[in-house]
C-alpha cells in the first residue's frame, strides 16, 4: 500500500491554514513532514514554522493513554460512570448550575456542539465557558452591540486589497505569521498601500509599518474617538450610509467630541506625538479602502468591548464596511474560537448565534433539541466560574483541552478553586500539564491528526480537520466521551451519534431552523449532506444557506444588519485606561503576549526541538534605562512580583519596550520551568460586558536576583525533581537542554546532587574547575557514553550547545580527545552559530553578525544567500 496525501487544517492559530498530510502506509512508518495546501484560500500553500513542524509533534512520550480516576488507570466504563454519577448527584442535591464545562478553542466544532447541547439542553446549566473567553470575547460583544450579531464582516483578501491597514494590538508577524506574510507581499506588490501599527511595543510587525504609534498601554480607544471627529472635520463621512443603515451617530459623535476634543488631547491620552496621530488621521481621511485589524491587544482589556466599538464606529461613519478592502476585522487567536462561537460555546450564548435574550430563541432551541431541561439564563463567564468554584457553588467542572492553571489570571486563585471543587474532570491528550495535575478524573483524548471534524478560521471559513492517524492507547474523541457521559445520565436518544458527520448535519440544521434570514449564522445548505460529502468538504465561508453553496465572502454588502430594524448601531465611547495603574509599590506595567515559535502552553509545540531554537527560555523584556536603574544585566535572573504572585524570568534588555513597561511571553508552565508562570502576576480584572480578563496589563515590581550563578545543562534524559533556584528546559534533537540558576557558593559535589546524578556506582563524573574564572564544567559518563554535561558560570554566558547535544546521541564510546573537548568546550573545527534566528534554515545569530561584518546589508543580497548556502553546505558535509 502506498502512502496517501490528505488535506487537513493546522491546529494552532486563527489563520486556519490548510495542510497536506501524508498518511503513512503502515502504522510503524515515520510521519513525513507536512506541507501547505495550495488549494486552501487561507494560506495558498504557505505554512509558518509552527505549522511546518507539525509532524515533529505527533510522537509524544507524554500521551495520556488510559482513563484515570484518582491517579489509577480504570476502564472507560468506570471513568464515565464516576463522572455521570457525580454530575447526577450534585444536580440533585444542589442545582444544575453546580456543574460546569470549561472548554477550549482547540476542540472541534462537533465536540463543542455536543458539550453545549448536553449542558444547556439536558443538564440545564449555561455554565459552558471556554478559553476563548481569554481570546476574543470582547470582539464578540463589540460586533453584537453594533451589528446585532457576532459577524466578522471581512475576509483575508480585504487585507491585501486595502490601501490603508491599521493593525491595533497585534504582533501578527509572530502570532498570525501567514496573514502577515500575505500583507507584506501585498504591500510589496502595491507600494502605495500603507500599514500603521498601534502597539505599546515595537514588535516584528513594525518591520512593514509606515507608521508605528507606540501608545500608552490600553489607550487605543482614544485614537478611534479622535478619528471619528476627524472624519467630520475632513468631510469624509458617508452621510447616505449613516442615514440609511445606522442609528445613534449623533450620540457617538457628541461623546467623541467630549472625550477627545482636540488632536492634542487625544495624543496626550495615548502618549503619542501629535505629529504621528495627525499623520494617521490624514491617511484615514484620504483612504476609503481601510481595514482595521485588531486582536488580543484590544480584546484583553477592562474596556475591550468599548475599544472594538470605537473602531467599528469609525468604519460605520465612513461607510467602510461590506466593501472590498474595507472593514473592522477582529482576528481570533485560536484555531476554532470561531467554531465555538457558532455553537454557543460561551456562557452568554445559547446556540447557533442565538442568545438567551433573543426573543423566542429558548423555545426554538428546546423544540429543535427536544430538550427536557433547558438552561434559562446566561451562565458564568470564565473568571466568575472559577470564583464560583472557590465559593463552593460550582462543585463539578469538566475541563477540556485547555490549561487554566497557566492561562487564566491569578493562578493561585485558580488552584484554590480546583482544590475546592468536589470533582475535577480533565480531558486532554497529554498526561502531564499543570491542569491534569489537579484532576480527579482524566479522560484520554485524541489530538491533531487523530481528531475528526470541522474548525472555523478568522474569516468565517469552515474547514475539515481530518482524523488521519489511529488514536493511541485508549484515547477517544471528545465528542464521543461527552456522548457516553450523556447516555450514562439517561439521555441515550439525543446523544446516539455514530460519527462527526451526524453531529455536523444536526448543527447545520439547527442553524437554519426557523431562520429565514433572521440570523447571520446559517449553514442550512449542509443539513442534508451525506457522509461522503462531509468527508470531502472543501473550505467555505459561512453563511452557507440553502441555495448558496458557495458561501459568503463578505458580509453587510447590502447595508442590512441583524438588529431588529436592520440598522447598525453606533455606540458612544468614553476611552478608559486599564484599571490598575502605576504606584510607588508597583511601578512597572507588565504586557504579555506570545513568542514566534510557541503556541499557548507548549503542550504541543514544546515537543518540537526545532521550535525551541528561536526562544529557549522565558524572559522579561525591559528597557535599558530601567535595567540600569535596577542593576539588571541582560540574561540575568529577575524576580517579578505583583499583588497576586511572582515569577522568575531572564532579563532581555531591549528598546522594544518603553521605559516603565515590561513584556513577558505567556507560554511557560511548571512542566517546563519551576517559577515562570506569568499568569501568577495577572489580576482577575475583566471587561464588565464581555468578562474578558485584562491579561495584557498588570502592575508589577522587578528586582535583580543577586548572589546566584548560572549554568547550562544538556542531558540525554529528562531530569526529575530539580531543586535549583530557577530551572527551565526545552527538548533538543538528542535530549534536553536546561538553563539553571542556583545560589553562589555551591561546590561541585552539591551541584552533582542538585542534578540528581550523584550515584557513583552508575556513572563517572569528569570535572574541570577554573579557580580564576570560577567556571565549573562537569560531564557525566555512563557506559562510556556521554549522559549529561553542565557548564556553570558566575555570570550568564551564551553557549551554543549543538555540538554537545550531538555528542549525547553518539553510540561509540567517547574517545579521550572527546572527553577533553567536552570539558574545554567546542572543538576548533565546529562553527558556533549562536542563537538560531532562522529556524527553517537553522541560521544562527553569529552567522548573521559575521555576514554583516563582511559587508552584507540585506537578506536579499546574493552574496548573503551564497554565503549562507556555502556555510550550510559546509556544515552538512
Ligand atoms: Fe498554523 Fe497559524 Fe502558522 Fe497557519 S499561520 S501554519 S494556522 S500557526
Amino acid at each position: 500500500m502506498t502512502a496517501r496525501i490528505e488535506k487537513t487544517t493546522c491546529p494552532y492559530c486563527g489563520v486556519g491554514c490548510g495542510v497536506n498530510f501524508t498518511v503513512p502506509s503502515a502504522a510503524t512508518d515515520p510521519v513525513e513532514p507536512v506541507s501547505g495546501d495550495r488549494d486552501h484560500p487561507a494560506n495558498f500553500g504557505r505554512l509558518c514554522v509552527k505549522g511546518s513542524s507539525l509532524a515533529q509533534t505527533i510522537q509524544s512520550d507524554d500521551r495520556l493513554l488510559t482513563p484515570m480516576v484518582n491517579g489509577e488507570s480504570v476502564t472507560w466504563q468506570t471513568a464515565v460512570e464516576t463522572v455521570s454519577e457525580k454530575i447526577a448527584q450534585v444536580v440533585k442535591d444542589h442545582s444544575s448550575d453546580a456543574f460546569a464545562f470549561y472548554l477550549s478553542g482547540q476542540i472541534l466544532t462537533e465536540d463543542y456542539y455536543v458539550a453545549n447541547k448536553l449542558a444547556k439542553g439536558f443538564i440545564g446549566t449555561a455554565n459552558v465557558d471556554t478559553n476563548s473567553r481569554l481570546c476574543m470575547a470582547s470582539a464578540v460583544v463589540g460586533y453584537k452591540r453594533a451589528f446585532g450579531s457576532d459577524t466578522v464582516p471581512c475576509n483575508y483578501e480585504d487585507l491585501e486589497l486595502c490601501d490603508l491597514l491599521i493593525m491595533v494590538g497585534s504582533n501578527a508577524a509572530w502570532t498570525h505569521p501567514i496573514l502577515f506574510q500575505r500583507i507584506a507581499e501585498a504591500k510589496k506588490q502595491r507600494p502605495h498601500m500603507k500599514v500603521v501599527v498601534i502597539d505599546p511595543r515595537e514588535t516584528a510587525t513594525c518591520d512593514i509599518a509606515d507608521l508605528h504609534l507606540g501608545t500608552k498601554p490600553g489607550s487605543d480607544a482614544a485614537i478611534f474617538s479622535y478619528l471619528l471627529q476627524h472624519s467630520v472635520q475632513e468631510n469624509v463621512l458617508d452621510q447616505g450610509f449613516i442615514s440609511r443603515h445606522t442609528n445613534g451617530f449623533k450620540e457617538a459623535l457628541n461623546q467623541a467630541s467630549e472625550s477627545t476634543p482636540t488632536l492634542a488631547s487625544a495624543a496626550e491620552f495615548c502618549g503619542v506625538s501629535e505629529k504621528d496621530l495627525s499623520l494617521l488621521a490624514s491617511w484615514w481621511a484620504e483612504t476609503p479602502k481601510t481595514v482595521t485589524f485588531y486582536s488580543q491587544g484590544v480584546n484583553q482589556s477592562s474596556s475591550g468591548v468599548d475599544k472594538c466599538n470605537a473602531i467599528i464606529n469609525c468604519h460605520l461613519a465612513t461607510g467602510r464596511i461590506g466593501k472590498e478592502g474595507a472593514g473592522p476585522f477582529s482576528i481570533t487567536g485560536q484555531p476554532n474560537a470561531m467554531g465555538g462561537r457558532e455553537v454557543g460555546g460561551l456562557a452568554n450564548q445559547l446556540a447557533a448565534h442565538m442568545d438567551f435574550a433573543t426573543p423566542g430563541a429558548q423555545s426554538l432551541v428546546q423544540r429543535f433539541w427536544q430538550a427536557p431541561n433547558m438552561a434559562r439564563e446566561n451562565g458564568l463567564k470564565a473568571v466568575d466560574l472559577f470564583q464560583a468554584m472557590e465559593e463552593g457553588k460550582v462543585k463539578v467542572v469538566w475541563i477540556m483541552s485547555t490549561n487554566p492553571m497557566v492561562s487564566l489570571p491569578d493562578t493561585a486563585q485558580v488552584r484554590r478553586s480546583l482544590e475546592k471543587c468536589e470533582l475535577v474532570i480533565v480531558s486532554d491528550c497529554k498526561a502531564h500539564t499543570d491542569t491534569t495535575a489537579m484532576a480527579d478524573v482524566l479522560f484520554p483524548a485524541t489530538g491533531w491528526s487523530e481528531k475528526d471534524g470541522t474548525v472555523t478560521n478568522s474569516e468565517r471559513r469552515i474547514s475539515r480537520q481530518r482524523g488521519l492517524l489511529p488514536a493511541p492507547g485508549e484515547a477517544k474523541h471528545d465528542w464521543w466521551t461527552i456522548c457516553e457521559v450523556a447516555k450514562s445520565l439517561g439521555y441515550q436518544s439525543a446523544f446516539s451519534y455514530r460519527n462527526v458527520h451526524e453531529i455536523f448535519v444536526e448543527h447545520a440544521a439547527l442553524s437554519a431552523f426557523e431562520n429565514n434570514g433572521k440570523r447571520d449564522f446559517d449553514i442550512g445548505h449542509f443539513s442534508q449532506m451525506t457522509k461522503e460529502e462531509y468527508d470531502a468538504l472543501v473550505p467555505v465561508q459561512w453563511p452557507v444557506p440553502k441555495g448558496r453553496p458557495e458561501g459568503t465572502a463578505r458580509m453587510f454588502e447590502d447595508g442590512r444588519f441583524f438588529t431588529p430594524d436592520k440598522r447598525a448601531k453606533f455606540i458612544p465611547i468614553v476611552p478608559q485606561l486599564p484599571v490598575n495603574q502605576f504606584s510607588q509599590e508597583w511601578p512597572f506595567t507588565l504586557n504579555t503576549g506570545r513568542v514566534r515559535d510557541q503556541w499557548h502552553t507548549m503542550t504541543r509545540t514544546g515537543d518540537a526541538a526545532l521550535l525551541t531554537k528561536h526562544t529557549d527560555q522565558p524572559y522579561v523584556e525591559i528597557h535599558p534605562r530601567d535595567a540600569r536603574d535596577l542593576g539588571i544585566e541582560d540574561k540575568t535572573l529577575v524576580r517579578l512580583t505583583s499583588p497576586h504572585g511572582e515569577a522568575l524570568l531572564k532579563a532581555k534588555v531591549s528598546r522594544g519596550v518603553a521605559p516603565g513597561n515590561v513584556f513577558a511571553p505567556i507560554h511557560w508552565t511548571q512542566q517546563f520551568s519551576n517559577a515562570s508562570v506569568v499568569s501568577n502576576l495577572i489580576p482577575q480584572v475583566v471587561d464588565p460586558l464581555s468578562g474578558q480578563p485584562e491579561s495584557k496589563h498588570a502592575q508589577v515590581k522587578l528586582e535583580a536576583v543577586k548572589d546566584v550563578s548560572y549554568g547550562v545543562v544538556v542531558s540525554s534524559e529528562l531530569l526529575e525533581e530539580l531543586d535549583f533556584t530557577y530551572w527551565c528546559y526545552v527538548p533538543s534533537e538528542h535530549g534536553y537542554h536546561y538553563e539553571v540558576v542556583w545560589p553562589v557558593g555551591e561546590n561541585v559535589s552539591s551541584i552533582q546532587t542538585l542534578l540528581n546524578q550523584d550515584d557513583a556506582s552508575i556513572g563517572e563524573w569528569l570535572e574541570y574547575t577554573n579557580p580564576v574564572t570560577e567556571q565549573i564544567r562537569l560531564a557525566y559518563i555512563q557506559d562510556k557514553k556521554l549522559s549529561l554535561v553542565a557548564y556553570l558560570h558566575p555570570t550568564p554566558e551564551s553557549i551554543s550547545c549543538d555540538w554537545l547535544e550531538s555528542k549525547l546521541a553518539e553510540q561509540e564510546p567517547l574517545s579521550e580527545f572527546d572527553r577533553m573537548a567536552i570539558l574545554v568546550g567546542l572543538p576548533a573545527n565546529v562553527e558556533d552559530k549562536g542563537a538560531i534566528i532562522c529556524t527553517c534554515f537553522q541560521v544562527g545569530k553569529k552567522q548573521i553578525e559575521q555576514a554583516v561584518t563582511d559587508g552584507v546589508c540585506s537578506v536579499e543580497e546574493p552574496r548573503f544567500i551564497i554565503k549562507m548556502r556555502n556555510k550550510l553546505r559546509l556544515l552538512s558535509s
